[in-house]
């Protein structure tokens, strides 16, 4: 994103080949054969339903995606994985307790496992024989996981860890038979382990009584000297968390894929019902306000599958430059991904506030329906609210992303200085002219580009204010991280229709949702740091910010009205999410 966008190359699910979406298939048909024609038998907790859907879901070949070829899986591309994903989300309890075993239960040992690990659990996790869980929070570390009591100590004899403590929110512990634990080896360094749940001193509580995703299950771990054998030690002694965030980066790029996958059939219900229902004579979809919601979820779903995918296939390049047989493999494989730390924070707050936003207008479109269980929609809109809390707050993602950003700079890996000069030596030159609008995007570009310019110099400002106690402004952090994602969106955005227009693939719809993804996310940029200005500056100081900000100011002349309307009359023709 530091360049300019479109110069360089991105993945678009424009790309996405039909091998890839065999697997896609295949996870749909699963979805609309298995699990959601029983989401009310999931949702009312069937005894033994999960675990058989998941063990199927193991037949069918889905818990292998991401499990290494040498130790039975499939090794499958994040751009598979993403498309997976999108599928499973469709059920809320189905996917979260799909993502629990793929992701944040089998993954720690894919990427942290001695070999002697791999072949014991791997095989069994991907055929669904085994089923696996994620153990971190406790009832007094929650996003502080780090301050975990949970403790491990050794043996007398050396051979066995003991486990001590309680963890809670549990996903999947009502029937996984392999944990991921956290706990602190001597009350102090903080480590992963594998533990079977089977050994004796392990239970669990009572199913917790939850606002949505009722049908997965979500327990409390109660661990009384658990005896596990000392080879179930996950990674290094005081490296656990290198295992607890790192999963997450990817656990945050499927839950935001996941949330833009679970948005879509919201989208087209909502579509459906708004042709089908009269009011006043005349269909509600020919309302502008309905025209309005409508292409609103549009813009978010374009936006965020552009996100998604070009986040999944960086990984892909960066994962398929190494080689599977280098002993290395684990760290070198953990360092790419953890590349995409910020991207992976990005796409799990849009994309679970995409979902929230998409089902209140789900429901809203539905009327008095919308607030009846009979309706799916309702029961979207509870399951989701939840994805801005697990996978690492909104607020503590928030926060990552500003966070690593200026981390790196300080490390030298990323030249946000040199980029912040280029916008100082910018603003005392003549003031930019929005160009005419092309084929090519042109206005789209040079709204980015501003945009990006516009950040930069408030970042600035606010670095220079704070220096390193900028950690502790969390409000200013929240903003900034509000500022890179608008910049994502717009780069995103404009880098797929750009690279659409290149192959000759681009049609009204596409340049209709970019340019008002680009309009609408330039104002929102320059008003956001408009009304931030006076938290960083008084006086004169602030007088000479305004004079800069003006600088970067232009008028698109975009008639959003009219191109909202065009973009709904598109959907609502196709009743469906289709580009
Ligand atoms: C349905 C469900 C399933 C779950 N599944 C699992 C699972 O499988 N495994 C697992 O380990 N955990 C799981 N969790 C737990 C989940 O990850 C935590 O709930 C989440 O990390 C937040 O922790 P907390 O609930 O303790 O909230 P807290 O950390 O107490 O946060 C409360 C509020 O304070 C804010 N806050 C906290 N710290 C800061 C700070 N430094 N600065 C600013 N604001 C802050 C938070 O953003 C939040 O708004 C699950 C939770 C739910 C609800």
């Amino acid at each position: 994103m530091v360049e300019a966008v479109g110069s360089q190359p991105v993945f678009t699910p424009e790309q996405i080949t039909d091998d890839q979406m065999m697997f896609y298939s295949a996870a749909q048909e699963f979805m609309e054969r298995e699990v959601i024609p029983r989401s009310e038998e999931i949702d009312s907790m069937v005894p033994g339903l999960m675990p058989k859907l998941l063990k199927r879901a193991g037949e069918a070949g889905l818990l292998m995606a991401e499990v290494p070829e040498a130790f039975g899986g499939l090794d499958l591309e994040k751009v598979v994985v993403t498309l997976i994903s999108e599928q499973t989300a469709r059920q809320g309890s189905f996917g979260t307790a799909f993502g629990a075993t793929t992701g944040i239960g089998t993954l720690p040992i894919v990427f942290f496992g001695t070999d002697a690990q791999k072949q014991r659990y791997l095989l069994k996790l991907a055929t669904g024989e085994l089923l696996a869980a994620y153990a971190l929070t406790e009832p007094n570390s929650g996003s502080d996981a780090l301050g975990a009591k949970t403790q491990a100590v050794l043996s007398e004899d050396g051979s066995e860890w003991i486990l001590n403590g309680q963890k809670i929110w549990i996903t999947n512990a009502g029937f996984a038979d392999i944990f991921i634990v956290f706990a602190k080896v001597d009350g102090e360094h903080f480590s992963g382990f594998i533990v079977e749940s089977n050994r004796p001193g392990f239970s669990t509580g009572e199913e917790e009584k939850k606002m949505g995703l009722k049908g997965s299950s979500t327990r409390m771990l109660f661990l009384d000297d658990v005896h596990i054998p000392k080879e179930n030690l996950l990674g290094e002694i005081g490296r656990g968390h290198k295992i607890a965030f790192n999963i997450l980066n990817l656990g945050r790029l499927k839950l935001g894929a996941g949330s833009i996958g679970a948005a879509k059939p919201v989208f087209d219900t909502s579509v459906r019902y708004a042709n089908m229902r009269h009011q006043f004579k005349r269909p509600i979809a020919s309302f502008g306000a309905i025209q309005q919601k409508i292409a609103d979820m549009a813009l978010l779903i374009f936006a965020g599958e552009a996100m998604a995918y070009r986040v999944a296939g960086a990984m892909d390049q960066t994962l398929h430059t190494l080689d599977p047989s280098d002993p290395d493999w684990n760290a070198k494989a953990m360092a790419g991904i953890e590349e995409f730390a910020v991207e992976a924070s990005i796409l799990k707050v849009f994309g679970s506030e995409a979902i929230a936003f998409v089902a209140d207008q789900g429901v809203q479109i539905h009327g008095g329906l919308g607030f009846s269980a009979e309706y799916a929609v309702e029961k979207v809109y509870r399951d989701v609210r939840v994805n801005r809390i697990f996978e690492g707050t909104n607020e503590i993602n928030r926060m990552l992303i500003p966070g690593i950003i200026l981390k790196r700079t300080v490390k030298g890996e990323l030249n946000l200085f040199a980029a912040i000069q280029a916008v100082e030596a910018a603003l005392a030159g003549p003031k930019v002219e929005l160009p005419e609008a092309d084929e090519a995007f042109a206005v789209e570009v040079a709204l980015t580009e501003l945009a990006k310019k516009t950040f930069l110099m408030a970042a600035n400002v606010a670095i220079q204010k704070y220096m390193t106690n900028l950690r502790d402004q969390q409000q200013l952090l929240l903003t900034l991280a509000d500022l890179v994602t608008s910049l994502y969106v717009m780069d995103s955005t404009v880098a797929r229709v750009k690279q659409m227009q290149a192959a000759g693939k681009v049609q009204e719809i596409h340049r209709l949702l970019a340019s008002v993804m680009c309009a609408e996310s330039y104002r929102s940029v320059i008003d956001t740091v408009d009304a931030l200005l006076p938290s960083l500056a008084k006086d004169d100081k602030l007088s000479q910010l305004y004079v800069k900000l003006e600088h970067l100011k232009v008028r698109p002349g975009i008639d959003l009205i009219k191109a909202k309307r065009a973009i709904a009359a598109h959907f609502i023709e196709r009743e469906k999410y289709s580009v």
